[in-house]
């Protein structure tokens, strides 16, 4: 089979490679759809300690399974399937409270083991969830990004359903909490990014405003379109200093900032500002098997369409599409590769 290697900092390339092996309890998945992440941008630049050339990355996928284990059941060939690439151990204290996206002994599909980016991988029978023949493989494909952004946006909107929203980011992650958002109740949602031709898509798809955070008074400005309820919840999906300033500037006292995005690490924050004003300010990272579920069920319900705002490549043009990614020639939101056509 054909396989798309990250070999080291800005190198991928077409190989051939051994058909994976199948497990007892695993299954073969022809990978039809597989989105591009943000945090796979910052692995081809070598940004991500995590990732260790030569890796077969590729995360966000769906496919058919060709292959079952000897030891798997109420699954088949033929089956169309999205894949869950976050595996814990089911034995550690976090796992034992449900919360598996903190396993002790978390491996991702993509990053800990051969990903997406081939022709076909082989993967944990657990880790599927069948699709619905009205979800295209693309739309299926979204369920682990959507995951990701529908567990940041409801925990940051529990307290706070139909609040203002201000997002932080407009790249598939913050543009799905916007979606998110949007779904769950929020009343005027203000979507923030530096990248313009970014903040179409949002404006396009009901956004009570859009904003380059280099225009001048760019946080009077968000404060004046939060009106007199002003904005009970940021959701940083960028995560700088600039961005971490403004989410203390702009939140009501009450309120909560909701940090998705792993821009940098150590930032400098108004820590007292936030004890005196009772600003909550949370972390969220990936997604609990609830997230994974209801981010599926969320596009079963046809309510999130990619169409307007992806693209689709060949697999073979990856290393261009990351090259495109890294220098900001990309007006869409997220690229889907399909290594089977
Ligand atoms: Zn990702
Ligand atoms: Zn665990």
């Amino acid at each position: 089979m054909h396989n798309l290697v990250w070999t080291g900092p800005k190198m991928m390339e077409m190989k051939e490679a051994e058909v994976p092996a199948v497990g007892d309890n695993e299954l073969l998945v022809k990978v039809e759809a597989v989105g591009i992440c943000g945090s796979e941008i910052e692995g081809y630049l070598g940004h991500n300690s995590l990732r260790v050339p030569p890796l077969v990355m590729g995360h966000e996928f769906s496919g058919t399974v060709t292959e079952v284990g000897g030891q798997v059941q109420g699954l088949m060939r033929g089956q169309r399937v999205v894949v869950n690439p976050l595996l814990s151990c089911g034995s550690c204290n976090q796992c034992r409270k449900g919360l598996v996206q903190l396993c002790s002994q978390r491996a991702i599909v993509g990053i800990h083991r051969p990903g997406a980016f081939a022709q076909f991988v082989s993967v944990p029978a657990s880790s599927v969830h069948v699709v619905p023949d009205e979800l295209d493989f693309f739309r299926a494909s979204l369920t682990e990004p959507l995951a990701c952004s529908l567990r940041a946006a409801r925990r940051a909107m529990e307290r706070h359903p139909f609040a203002n929203v201000v997002i932080f980011g407009a790249g598939t992650i913050g543009l799905l909490a916007f979606l998110v958002a949007q779904t769950l109740g929020a009343s005027r949602i203000i979507v923030v990014d530096s990248n313009e031709a970014r903040l179409a898509t949002p404006q396009q798809l009901g956004a009570f405003a859009t904003i380059n955070p280099k225009e001048p008074n760019f946080i009077d400005k968000v404060k004046q379109w939060g009106g007199a309820s002003g904005t009970d919840v940021v959701i940083d999906a960028a995560g700088f200093q600039p961005t971490r300033d403004a989410a203390v500037q702009i939140v009501n006292p009450g309120g909560t900032i909701m940090n998705i995005g792993l821009g940098i690490d150590h930032t400098q924050i108004p820590i007292n500002v936030c004890i005196r004003s009772e600003i909550s300010i949370l972390g969220s990272f990936s997604y609990d098997a609830q997230d994974f579920h209801d981010a599926l069920e969320l596009l079963k319900s046809g309510k999130i369409d990619p169409t307007q705002w992806s693209e689709i490549r060949p697999l073979y043009e990856g290393n261009q599409a990351f090259q495109d990614l890294v220098n900001g020639r990309v007006a869409q939101a997220k690229i889907f590769l399909t290594p089977n056509n």
